[in-house]
């Protein structure tokens, strides 16, 4: 049962429930870009995010990778475990897009392998500044081996998810993913893994199919993040 709001973020409200260590997540119809500068509600967004995170933390939860997610409620809620978030967005990256190549120079789709991964820093007032893995343990009370436990997780979730999304024509980019401590103090995957929180490009077309669209404004995100929830939902 949904009980208090504990806290409403740019994409999700999360919903304390009678039960101390379950949260619900009920996401927005709205969409932002560049850390809340653009923004727009679009009705019907929430649904695609929810039902594709609940898709792919099915897959990974099969995959025995520990997550926060239960069950899905409705079509734009599910139910989570309660953690304390540790806040770190951590990065996967299989191609040079994005911020890496307007920071560092990388030449556009400049492939990746092993993956690299980036620690940044979950802080608005600070604009979630890129840190390294010293910073992170400084910053998040987290000690060295939480750290190389997060980016080992990190890099089997990309494994993991590559073939997931390839199978139906869908080249994983790149990535963000948030950790919490659930309430035995173990580290498990949370928050979203949805067309706002990855880059996904058709692999014939290398055409946007995520949030890009919307931060560009180059295509109708509704239209993509349905392209991707219609092309899991092939998936056996
Ligand atoms: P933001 O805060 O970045 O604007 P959202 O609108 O997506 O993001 O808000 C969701 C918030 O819920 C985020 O701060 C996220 O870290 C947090 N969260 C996600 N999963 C869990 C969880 N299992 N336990 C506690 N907090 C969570
Ligand atoms: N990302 C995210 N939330 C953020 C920042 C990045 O979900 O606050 C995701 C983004 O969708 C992309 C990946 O992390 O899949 C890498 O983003 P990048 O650092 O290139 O930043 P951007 O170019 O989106 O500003």
């Amino acid at each position: 049962m949904k009980k208090e709001l504990l806290y409403q973020g740019k994409a999700k409200y999360v919903y304390q429930t009678d039960k101390p260590n379950q949260l619900i997540l009920a996401y927005k119809d709205q969409a932002t870009a560049f850390n809340g500068k653009k923004k727009e509600t679009i009705i019907g967004k929430g649904r695609f995010n929810n039902l594709i995170s609940a898709k792919v933390f099915q897959f990974l939860h099969d995959k025995k990778i520990p997550s926060h997610f239960i069950e899905l409620i409705n079509d734009t809620e599910q139910l989570v475990e309660k953690t304390m978030i540790i806040p770190l967005e951590v990065v996967v990256r299989n191609l040079a897009t994005g911020s890496i190549v307007k920071r560092l120079g990388f030449e556009e789709k400049t492939t990746f392998a092993p993956a690299l991964v980036e620690l940044y820093y979950k802080n608005d007032d600070l604009d979630d500044p890129i840190i390294n893995d010293q910073h992170a343990t400084l910053l998040t009370n987290t000690t060295e081996e939480e750290i190389e436990l997060i980016k080992g997780l990190a890099l089997k979730i990309n494994q993991l998810l590559i073939p997931y999304f390839e199978q139906v024509g869908v080249k994983l980019v790149d990535f963000k993913l948030e950790f919490g401590r659930n309430q035995s103090g173990k580290i498990v995957l949370a928050d979203e893994i949805s067309p706002d929180t990855c880059r996904f490009w058709d692999v014939e077309t290398n055409s946007s199919l995520d949030k890009d669209v919307f931060r560009q404004g180059t295509g109708d995100l509704l239209s993509v993040y349905q392209e991707i929830l219609n092309r899991l939902g092939e998936i056996k």
